[in-house]
């Protein structure tokens, strides 16, 4: 079955080979529960600590770092309102950026409607965050810093290292949501100097629904669910193992092929920008050019609405994203883009191409064979709304 030009790899990936056979494998052969002292239970512990191992392994952690939950989504409540609960009685200010993924933003959200105080940094035209500015924004009761290490929709990486420095030096606990930095540049929390760091399966070709969280040691944090004493009480409720173990595969799998698969990626992210710029006009590239993923590529065609071109080019075949969120039936501009100081017109006529290790240069031929045609006729239309 032809599946079509599948370029929307920051949204999820499809399962790999390797990753589903290791899935298949657990869930039908190692079922006991892990908590259990019998053998069958003993065999599943078995596998769940292996699969820890792993991935505390590619991410330069400790076994008893890494607490699997459903997702980067869980992650990053567990992380940034764990952290702010345990620590509230010490401060209740919290930094953050205007270009977090909604998992982090609405828990900042929810934190503020309980009395927390947050602050939203700002992001230059290439959507970074400054590290003095961070510094800047530290307080006396500054409790928790979250920044994101990759933006999902322009690919532009935040110096974490840096901010890591001036959070360790404040001794302020700093979390980062690395989902989309796993497996697309190197990630070694002490390098990074973070003691939160938020990871999801299925944006590594591993499976929805599994995720870590790198808890640095001495580090504690409230507990969102209750239950069992299940991931150091962190994280309560049978363990999915096979899940756990897909994911310690997709994870190993995606960090130990890094390199190779940067430089395929990044051909195509390149190949892709310049056939587009080359064959239509009036066309803006977002986000960073030298400190971003090698896998996203963000563009705005003036005066077309991105979603009609989304729905265009998927009637062709080809599935891209639009950045923008719908809520309420009106589809919203990209926060992310009209942080970075991008017209809220031209925001809504953005496209996001997220290229995977399946991707190939003929695809990306068809899309710069196709794209021309439709973004003229969507110009053509003369949307009154449109910004030329
Ligand atoms: C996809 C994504 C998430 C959410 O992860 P889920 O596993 O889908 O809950 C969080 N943060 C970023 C940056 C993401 O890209």
């Amino acid at each position: 079955m032809d599946r079509g030009i599948y370029l929307d790899n920051a949204a999820t990936t499809p399962v790999r080979q390797e990753v589903q056979d290791t899935f298949d494998e657990v869930l039908s052969g190692t079922f006991g529960n892990a908590s259990s002292i019998h053998t069958f239970g003993q065999d599943a512990k078995r596998v769940l600590e292996e699969s820890r191992e792993t991935v505390a392994s590619r991410i330069g952690a400790q076994p008893d770092e890494v607490i699997f939950t459903s997702g980067g989504t869980e992650s990053d409540n567990l992380a940034v309102r764990g952290a702010a609960y345990v620590l509230k009685d010490r401060g209740r200010h919290v930094i953050t950026t205007a270009i977090e993924h909604p998992a982090v933003l609405n828990c900042c959200g929810a934190l503020e409607r309980e009395g927390f105080d947050v602050t939203y940094l700002p992001v230059d035209l290439e959507c970074r965050v400054h590290p003095d500015w961070v510094l800047d924004a530290i307080r006396p009761d500054t409790i928790l810093i979250t920044v994101m290490f990759a933006n999902n929709e322009t690919g532009s990486v935040q110096p974490i290292e840096e901010i890591g420095g001036i959070a360790r030096q404040k001794g302020v606990i700093f979390h980062t949501d690395a989902v989309q930095a796993v497996g697309k540049v190197p990630v070694d929390v002490d390098d990074l100097g973070v003691d939160l760091l938020s990871i999801s399966a299925h944006k590594i070709y591993g499976p929805k629904g599994i995720g870590g969280l790198y808890v640095r040691k001495g580090t504690t944090l409230d507990p969102l669910v209750y239950g069992g004493h299940h991931e150091k009480n962190l994280r309560p409720g049978t363990e999915n193992v096979p899940g756990i173990a897909a994911f310690a595969r997709a994870i190993e799998l995606a960090t130990v092929e890094l390199a190779s698969v940067k430089e395929h990626l990044e051909l195509l992210k390149e190949r892709l920008a310049n056939g587009i710029q080359e064959r239509i006009d009036m066309v803006h590239r977002n986000g960073s050019r030298d400190s971003c993923l090698p896998n996203i590529l963000n563009m705005s065609f003036s005066g077309v609405d991105g979603e009609a071109l989304l729905l265009n080019l998927d009637l062709m075949g080809i599935a891209v994203s639009t950045g923008s969120a719908c809520s309420s039936g009106a589809t919203e501009p990209s926060h992310v883009l009209l942080a970075m100081g991008i017209e809220p017109l031209l925001a809504q006529a953005s496209l996001r191409f997220s290229f995977g290790r399946e991707n190939t240069e003929e695809e990306i031929d068809r899309v710069i064979e196709v794209l021309p045609d439709i973004v003229k006729r969507l110009r053509g239309l003369g949307d009154s709304r449109a910004v030329r």
